[in-house]
């Protein structure tokens, strides 16, 4: 999963990942769901069905995975779409995985062509041919697969062609997370690195982490350096506040791409309509991680709009940012 951060930020998260289901903080639909699968499949002494998770990155699809294996005492495998660009890596993956394996594919909706049609045969035959040769010569031998789970992770399940969405047994959709959630997770990280934090504090931070675990584990990192720095016994109210307006998170969550997003939107296109691509050109960033990064936080804070014209302005936005907004503004 694309944390983005440096190895040792990479080993905190790993050692900060819940693992089992009872650890794992709110999402409780999912969590449920989830666990009436794993039940059932241990009844039928079978492996679970394929699993889909989709969400935003960072909350969760990966430790949910882990999750997964850990409950169905297997082992499990972790690859991604763009890891997999030839029919012929899949096929190496796909023919060493041991009796009810999990097989985790991340960012599932880049995979190449070619692998996601071997992968539609592997899932519901538990068989790929591999095709040795080329041209006319070419012949394709088939190959038995033992049954394994795969739980695929996608940032949005709309991404997904609909033949390979149909042949999950289950969709989990992840949902950004409140506040009295991020403070548990918060809760339980300050525990494991052994802070002292207020309850005020973790308010603080839960309440700029944008619905997010990941980022509320970072954030909280940061605080931690800053009452490193600044010799502090105990992180409370003020020292979060004054660590996190440093790095240029905001109160209300937003970091510099979700203001730079909302900037451009505001001040270059006067609000909108705007297509998503021209967008992105404009904060100088991929239209993929606009769309599932910042967007769907800033839709949801009541931001940002979209529209089949493209995406707007939304009132709050100009306030946000202590702009008027100008009279011929969509709204
Ligand atoms: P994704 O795969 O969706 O990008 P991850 O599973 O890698 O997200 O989660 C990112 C980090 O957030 C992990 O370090 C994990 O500790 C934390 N995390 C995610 N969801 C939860 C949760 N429900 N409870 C506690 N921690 C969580």
């Amino acid at each position: 999963t694309n944390a983005g951060s440096e190895p040792e930020e990479r080993v905190l998260e790993a050692a900060l990942r819940p693992r089992n289901l009872d650890d794992f903080v709110g999402q409780s639909r999912v969590r449920q769901q989830l666990s009436l699968v794993l039940e059932a499949a241990k009844i039928r002494e079978r492996t679970a069905d394929h699993v889909l998770l989709s969400g935003p990155p960072g909350l969760g699809k990966t430790t949910l995975s882990m999750i997964i294996a850990a409950e169905m005492n297997a082992p499990l495998r972790i690859s991604s779409g763009p890891a997999i660009q030839h029919a012929g890596d899949l096929a190496a993956i796909l023919s060493s995985l041991t009796e009810g394996e999990v097989l985790f594919l991340d960012e599932i909706h880049r995979m190449s062509r070619p692998a996601e049609e071997m992968l539609y045969m592997a899932m519901e035959d538990f068989r790929v041919d591999i095709v040795v040769g080329k041209g006319a010569g070419a012949t394709a031998i088939p190959l038995e697969l033992p049954p394994f789970t795969l739980v695929g992770a996608t940032t949005r399940a709309g991404l997904l062609p609909g033949p390979l969405r149909d042949r999950f047994g289950f969709t989990g959709h992840l949902e950004f997370y409140v506040v009295k959630e991020l403070e548990l997770v918060l809760r339980r990280s300050a525990m494991m690195l052994d802070l002292s934090v207020t309850s005020a504090a973790f308010t603080e931070i839960a309440g700029r982490s944008r619905g997010t675990p990941r980022i509320a584990n970072r954030l909280l990192r940061r605080v931690r350096d800053w009452a490193l720095v600044h010799k502090l016994e105990e992180i409370d109210h003020k020292a979060a506040a004054a660590a996190l307006d440093m790095y240029e998170v905001d109160a209300r969550g937003l970091d510099r791409l979700d203001r730079g997003v909302l900037e451009a939107l505001c001040t270059k296109f006067g609000g909108g309509p705007v297509g998503l691509s021209t967008l992105a050109i404009a904060v100088g960033e991929e239209t993929e991680t606009v769309e599932t990064v910042a967007e769907p936080y800033l839709v949801r804070e009541g931001l940002m709009g979209r529209t089949p014209r493209g995406r707007i302005a939304m009132p709050g936005a100009w306030e946000h940012l202590g702009l008027a907004m100008p009279k011929d503004a969509i709204f």
